[in-house]
């Protein structure tokens, strides 16, 4: 099948670069070339017509006779045909080059297809950082996965199916939401944590004050600071207290008829410790204005293994109006924003104009719906991955690699820039020799581990254990080319 695609490919070339017939081909060739060729340098299955012209060069197959290479035509109906007709245009290049062969461009081009129409790529995260936003920070379970793909084409979102009418949008997920936190009265999604916040920033303190302490005026990431998101909405920000300490009283005497409502940031990403004080969510909902806690991980409920970590329902039990979460942090599910709270608040954030640019597809809420009512997300499993089972993974990958300087070492996997700073897991991780970094995070699949003291970590942790194999080859792949 292949060889005969190739002959029609062959004879088809010979042909027209005989006659000189086409001029983006043939006619591109400087004549020098073609007197400086000769029939010594044919491949020896040529046929005696070839020697007439000489130039592989010359014999460079036209894009259409390419084109009709089987594996290509099926390359054409799941990755488009401009990709493909891409690969094959750089393929006759590198044959016009002297790269390749002539005979070669088809597989060229084959060989050069991406696996994925998209050019995001699968990666395996070793670096032990459980939450990674260069890697898509959490990872969706099998369950979210199913219901994404599902929800993909055609779908009842806004349809009642029994009676033929509009349909709240995404019932399915807020009913989950609602029942994982029955604290709150209501709830709503946006597109991210930083969404949720503006949405209630300027349905509830546009043109007014939103109270915050000094100390929780973050910076979330990429240059990306709280106080300009939050003042990009039209609100003024009423600074209390210090970097270190705010107290009660400091936001007792800010609060006033300007007030909007007071804010509660959870410092996700780094840690304050020493002479610190901050005011409890219970204390400030003796204030007489809404509280907003942003609470970041997206914690449902308190979690003994994240005893830093506040949760959504712990904070409303403890008067806040409002809590504002990720939902690809600890929660583990799609990059969403979660509103949960007060009733009255919640309509009012859902009512107001600006959440229709801020709404989520019915991909999101499908994957949100599947990690809230489905099994434990991978964010949990790699959270609670036992110390021992990695130490016995990454002993075998020694034991498979151990002629590549490899050997085991203890490890501090943390959980990243999702929450819990300065929370540290007992982990074990392969160390490798540091030049192995770069083929690896370059070879298929990508693999990314951490450097550490000029030796490359790779930390199981976050790596679904059936990988182990593949992870152990594309080691073996990356020290091959090293
Ligand atoms: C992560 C985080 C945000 C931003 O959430 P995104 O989902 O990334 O938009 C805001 N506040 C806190 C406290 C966070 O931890």
């Amino acid at each position: 099948m292949l060889s005969e695609a190739f002959g029609r490919l062959v004879r088809s070339t010979v042909f027209k670069t005989d006659v000189a017939r086409d001029p983006g081909q043939a006619g591109s060739i400087p004549v020098r070339l073609r007197q400086t060729t000769t029939a010594t340098q044919l491949p020896p299955h040529s046929s005696p017509f070839r020697e007439v012209s000489v130039d592989p060069r010359r014999r460079v197959p036209r894009t259409d006779a390419v084109l009709a290479d089987a594996r290509l035509v099926a390359a054409a109906a799941t990755l488009g045909a401009g990709q493909v007709k891409a690969a094959v245009t750089a393929a006759q290049d590198r044959a016009r080059r002297g790269e390749i062969t002539p005979e070669a461009v088809a597989d060229s081009a084959v060989a050069a297809l991406p696996g994925l129409c998209a050019s995001l790529r699968p990666v395996i995260n070793a670096t032990g950082v459980v939450l990674h936003t260069n890697l898509g920070r959490a990872p969706l379970s099998a369950a979210a996965v199913d219901a994404l793909v599902a929800a993909a084409g055609h779908t009842d979102v806004e349809l009642d199916l029994a009676t033929g009418r509009r349909a709240r949008r995404g019932r399915g997920t807020i009913q989950a939401l609602r029942a994982a936190v029955p604290e709150a009265a209501a709830v709503h999604v946006v597109n991210n944590g930083a969404a949720a916040l503006v949405l209630a920033a300027t349905a509830l303190a546009a043109g007014r004050e939103i109270v915050v302490s000094r100390g929780e005026l973050v910076e979330i990431g990429d240059g990306f600071r709280l106080p300009d998101l939050l003042e990009s909405t039209g609100a003024r920000l009423r600074e209390v207290g210090t970097t270190n300490r705010s107290a009660l009283a400091d936001y007792a005497a800010a609060v006033g008829p300007d007030t909007g409502f007071v804010l509660k940031v959870h410092p996700s990403n780094f840690v304050i410790s020493g002479f610190t004080a901050s005011v409890p969510v219970a204390d400030l909902a003796t204030l007489g204005v809404p509280v907003v806690v942003d609470i970041g991980s997206g914690l449902l409920a308190a979690d003994p293994l994240l005893p830093g970590e506040p949760d959504a329902a712990s904070t409303l039990r403890a008067g806040a109006a409002l809590v504002t979460a990720s939902g690809d942090k600890l929660l583990g599910g799609p990059q969403a924003g979660l509103l949960l709270g007060d009733a009255e608040l919640v309509e009012r954030l859902r009512r107001h104009p600006l959440a229709r640019a801020l709404r989520v597809d019915k991909l999101t809420l499908a994957a949100l719906e599947a990690t809230l009512r489905g099994p434990r997300s991978p964010t949990w499993a790699a959270l609670r991955a036992d110390p021992a089972t990695l130490r016995v993974r990454v002993k075998e990958l020694c034991r498979v690699l151990g002629d590549l300087d490899a050997e085991i070492v203890a490890s501090a996997a943390v959980v990243g820039g999702g929450g819990a700073p300065g929370l540290e897991l007992d982990s074990w991780a392969l160390s490798l020799p540091e030049r192995l970094a770069a083929p690896l995070r370059s070879g298929d699949p990508p693999v990314v581990g951490r450097i550490e003291r000029g030796r490359l970590l790779l930390d199981p942790r976050c790596v679904p254990a059936e990988l182990d194999a593949v992870l152990a080859s594309a080691v073996r792949r990356a020290a091959t080319c090293t």
